[in-house]
């Protein structure tokens, strides 16, 4: 895939909830096609299954809703597919920091950058310019909330591994109004546990290891209040919120019956509620980012149980970004992934395993809700693979006339003009199944 194919696929995400959310970006390209102003929303909700392509999202329908169900996320009103590779010399596959950078600036980079193009050079991010238009920000994760994802929204760095460093942005740069998630141990000095103590039975390697001093002490000096538990997510009440709910992930990713955990002391859906009613005080609106990291990390391990259990626990926070939204029409909700993860596909259980054992073999039965049905997981890598994303799986909901699958708004793209479409112009027809994408016009965007 070309460079110039990726800015069709990046697009309809990022000038999508830039145009809906009324910000601009520098991007020329984003910039120049902002749209027009009708339509506006006042708020962005961006949600990311890490990992999650489509076999993840059949596996979780079938598992969650059945064979004529519907996820939360399916029934979303506009629909579109994304090519996630990054514009790296050395890889055609995405990591996560390349792949939220592009949603978060419109620029392609190398795998492991947060927010720098290909030189290393600092890009504009979508939360920064949400927090510039006078915005509240937030991001939602259940990885550490200085991974690659949320970083890419709200810092700078050549390097996804100096979360010490994006957490000192994200307190004296971006400021993000909301952070919730795990990672505590990047906040911390070494010796210096806090509340998740270092060297815990279910990881000896988790500790503090942060370079840049007490970051929750300077996190409460600049007026963040800071949370650890459940129960004092749920008291809190200031209008900044630091919340940091693990040493690293809320979760132990590991392969199946081998110490794999999942089970956050706040799930997705709590951690996205109150980031909603926090973030919702500001009368000029949001963005908040929310990401469900188990997706990735379980389909890493090849593990279908506890990756069908993360989705599950994205499909309520997904609910919960739906229901804000019916009640704040004025919200924007997108829900999409970074990138496949497992090279999964989904399987009848009545054939034999064709594709071998260790980490190609097949994971399963699981069964299909409202059926004696059951199907299989078949893994062919533990790594990110090139398949398609669906989504971005909504524009804003509830929509007037949200009865069919249309297209994602595209500001960049040719009009297809049909007077259901949502404001903005409408993809057209022939790249909604993917494989037109490859053959877009040669002159649509110059290489950059
Ligand atoms: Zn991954």
């Amino acid at each position: 895939m070309t460079f110039r194919s990726s800015r069709w696929l990046l697009a309809p995400v990022v000038a999508g909830a830039v145009a809906a959310a009324g910000l601009s970006l520098v991007n020329p390209i984003t910039a120049a096609d902002a749209g027009p102003a009708k339509g506006k929303a006042r708020n962005v909700i961006f949600i990311n299954g890490d990992g999650m392509a489509a076999a993840q999202r059949e596996a979780a329908r079938l598992y969650l809703a059945g064979l004529d169900g519907q996820l939360t996320m399916d029934k979303l009103p506009y629909s579109g597919q994304l090519t996630t590779s990054p514009h790296d010399p050395a890889s055609p596959i995405t990591d996560s920091a390349a792949a939220a950078t592009a949603w978060a600036t419109g620029e392609k980079t190398y795998n492991g950058a947060i927010s720098v193009d290909v030189d290393g050079n600092p890009l504009p991010t979508l939360g920064a310019q949400a927090k510039a238009a006078g915005k509240a920000t937030g991001l939602v994760t259940t990885a550490q909330v200085t991974d690659a994802s949320p970083a890419a929204f709200f810092a700078n760095t050549a390097n996804r591994s100096a979360q010490d460093e994006i957490a000192r942005q994200y307190l004296e740069v971006t400021k993000p109004d909301v952070i919730l998630g795990g990672g505590e141990d990047w906040w911390l000095p070494a010796g210096a546990a806090g509340a998740y103590p270092d060297k815990p039975a279910e990881d000896t390697s988790e500790a503090s290891k942060g370079t840049k001093g007490d970051l929750i002490t300077e996190a409460k000096a600049k007026g963040y209040q800071y949370v650890s538990t459940a129960d004092q997510l749920q008291a809190a009440k200031g209008g900044k919120l630091l919340g940091l709910f693990a040493n690293e992930e809320l979760f132990q990713q590991r392969p199946e019956g081998e110490g794999d955990v999942y089970n956050p002391p706040a799930s997705l859906a709590t951690m996205t509620d109150k980031a909603l009613s926090t973030l919702s005080k500001n009368k000029q609106g949001f963005f908040l980012f929310v990401e469900e990291e188990g997706i990735d990390e379980f389909a890493h391990a090849n593990n279908g149980t506890r990756m069908l259990q993360a989705l599950g626990e994205l499909e309520k926070a997904v609910a919960v970004a739906r229901n804000y939204a019916a009640s704040h029409p004025d919200t924007l909700v997108v829900v999409t992934g970074d990138h496949e993860c497992g090279g999964l596909t989904v399987e009848d259980t009545a054939t034999s395993d064709e594709s071998g054992d260790g980490i190609s073999a097949e994971d399963g039965p699981f069964p299909i809700k409202g059926s004696s049905l059951s199907f299989n997981l078949d893994w062919t890598t533990s790594g990110h693979t090139g398949a398609d994303v669906p989504s971005p799986r909504s524009v804003r909901w509830p929509s007037s006339s949200a009865a069919s699958t249309r297209t994602p708004t595209c500001t960049t793209c040719s009009p297809r003009s049909s007077p259901a479409d949502p404001p903005g112009r409408a993809l057209p027809s022939r790249i909604r199944d993917g494989r037109a994408l490859r053959s877009a016009p040669p002159d649509r965007f110059a290489p950059g």
